[in-house]
């Protein structure tokens, strides 16, 4: 988890064995992504409705994370998004839009509306930030390439989503071909 929501909710989609799978695909994996996001603090607890965890916002959030990833990969390619990409995330915040409230030193976003709509904004605004502050140009595709992950990288030198599991997992491969190819000589 990156700590943005946007970024966090793409990811939802991992390869595994050849195959893309979903880690959003029930009631109570949406519970505990939302708990993540509250621990690596994408989400404040306050911004959150009551009983945004329904079938509901499941369904929304995954429209969602489809017009994400459209845009996304598209900056992580080095291009911008289609025509049309920032009005429809516009939209999606519209749903409820922003009212706040001070949590001891913290301002805190709260969305007006029904639970499903406040989750589907709070998860857009985030995309809308980092649009505004120039971040989406900084995202990147895993250079696994059996790997879907999107990261961002202010550095440009970053080429796993994670050092430890796709990192590790090419350097492995290529000692082994390394090994072979000695082992063929
Ligand atoms: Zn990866």
């Amino acid at each position: 988890m990156t700590g943005h929501p946007s970024i966090d909710l793409v990811n939802t989609e991992v390869m595994r064995r050849g195959n893309r799978h979903n880690l959003l695909a029930t009631k109570d994996d949406l519970r505990r992504w939302i708990e993540t996001s509250i621990e690596t603090g994408g989400v404040h607890p306050e911004s959150l409705p009551e009983g945004c965890d329904t079938g509901e916002a499941l369904r929304d959030l995954l429209v969602l994370r489809e017009l994400l990833r459209r845009g996304f990969e598209r900056f992580a390619d080095g291009r911008e998004p289609e025509a049309g990409w920032k009005d429809e995330l516009e939209a999606q915040v519209a749903r409820a839009p922003f009212a706040y409230r001070v949590s001891g030193a913290i301002l805190v976003p709260v969305p007006q509306g029904p639970p499903a709509d406040a989750l589907v904004s709070l998860v857009a605004v985030d995309a809308l930030r980092l649009l505004a502050e120039g971040k989406l140009k900084t995202l990147r595709r895993c250079a696994n390439p059996d790997c879907v992950l999107l990261f961002m990288d202010a550095s440009g030198r970053r080429k796993w989503c994670s050092m430890k599991v796709c990192g590790n997992r090419t350097k492995v491969a290529r000692h082994y071909a390394r090994k072979e190819k000695a082992g063929r000589a």
